[in-house]
């Protein structure tokens, strides 16, 4: 498709008030995006429904919105390049992720991480890491994002998808797949080292096949048994799938158990759970000088002690999201390994339907909304 093909308006969802209910209006008088310097004109062929959207909905994220609303939904964008911005195409060559297939150009089928319009001049962008950055926007959080036709994405957070990789698989990897992965390789562990991931959900059992992919003793604890059994039967299941729902972390007896179960201490935890119990009990199976890395988002403070800091020299670290080299690193690993990406897909209008067997407490894997089927 060339530019001049491209139609003034489009269908997509909207957020048209904070607090709504329903949240989403369905629209089709939308403009199609204008494109700044930097930027593609993606066509969205799958959106992914992230943990994160009901905080959109609710206006967690309005005062760092410089759109203000309507404003479009998800920031788990897959499609196809359809235009560049002036300068883009040149900088095609230049960005991060593009691996050795060439520079990206129109027709590729690309996934997006949420972040644009970063300033390139903070210290954070001058280090290569943009996602940092204070002046900028995230599509789909504080800018439109890709439940519609098309999507104004910053090529420099554009990464080029493996064939192999269906859109409805590729949309979860823009953010859970790249926030688990990232989190993963921060951990900084040695093939053969002990790993424990903590819930089972969206994040969970991708990090699980991941994990067992680098070669890493893998152990998942969560307190439901239905996303465990899931996890089980995933192609690379990982090594202990363990129901720690009802182990007091508190208590050295439970512990001792839970450890015997498990095989022993590990020397790294991911908590990717918002819940203030999991975080003890990754405390209680890591050893000494072992690693916590935070992902889930508690509302309340994170009980850290000085015991666990001092006298068993635990580190504490976060991990956000990821950049599109080890993006696409990750989007590799999964079409080369085969790992499973558990997805419902929905049409756009069936939002709704996707919303209430989102919120069933059974539900397993990433909810994604198909816009079109990105050709
Ligand atoms: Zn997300
Ligand atoms: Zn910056």
């Amino acid at each position: 498709m060339s530019p001049k093909d491209l139609p003034k308006t489009m269908r997509a969802l909207v957020i048209a008030q904070f607090k709504a209910d329903p949240p989403y209006e369905l629209r089709d008088d939308l403009p199609v995006p204008q494109l700044g310097p930097k930027d593609v004109l993606l066509k969205i062929a799958t959106a992914g429904y992230c943990h994160t959207e009901v905080m959109v909905t609710r206006g967690d994220f309005a005062s760092k919105s410089r759109a203000g609303l309507p404003l479009i939904p998800s920031h788990e964008p897959t499609g196809t390049i359809v235009a560049f911005g002036q300068e883009a195409e040149a900088m095609a060559s230049e960005v991060d992720g593009i691996g050795n297939d060439g520079p990206l150009k129109l027709g590729d089928r690309v996934g997006c991480l949420t972040f644009r319009d970063f300033c390139g001049k903070c210290d954070d962008c001058k280090a290569g890491q943009p996602k940092f950055c204070q002046d900028q926007d995230m599509v789909g959080v504080t800018a439109d994002g890709a439940c519609a036709e098309y999507m104004r994405a910053d090529i420099r957070s554009c990464f080029r998808l493996p064939a192999k990789l269906s859109f409805d698989a590729a949309a979860p990897l823009c953010c859970a797949g790249a926030t688990i992965y990232t989190a993963i390789k921060g951990c900084s562990l040695r093939a053969g080292q002990r790993l424990a991931i903590i819930g089972a959900g969206a994040l969970g059992h991708l990090g699980v096949q991941m994990s067992k992919c680098l070669g890493l003793q893998t152990i998942l604890l969560d307190a439901r048994d239905p996303p465990l059994d899931m996890c089980r039967k995933l192609p690379y299941p990982p090594d202990v799938a363990y129901n720690s729902g009802s182990v007091d972390p508190k208590n050295p007896k439970q512990v001792s158990k839970l450890l015997e179960d498990i095989g022993g201490p590990v020397h790294a935890v991911i908590v990717a759970t918002d819940v203030i119990p999991a975080f003890e009990v990754a405390l209680a199976i890591l050893r000494n000088h072992g690693l916590l890395m935070v992902v889930g988002q508690p509302e309340n403070p994170i009980p850290v002690s000085y015991n666990d800091l001092i006298f068993r020299d635990i580190t504490v670290k976060g991990s956000l999201l990821g950049d599109p080299a080890l993006t696409k690193e990750m989007c590799d690993l999964v079409a080369d390994r085969g790992i499973e990406v558990k997805t419902q897909a929905y049409p756009l209008e069936d939002v709704e339907r996707m919303r209430a067997d989102y919120a069933k407490p059974g539900h397993s894997g990433k909810m994604v909304l198909r816009v079109s089927d990105g050709a």
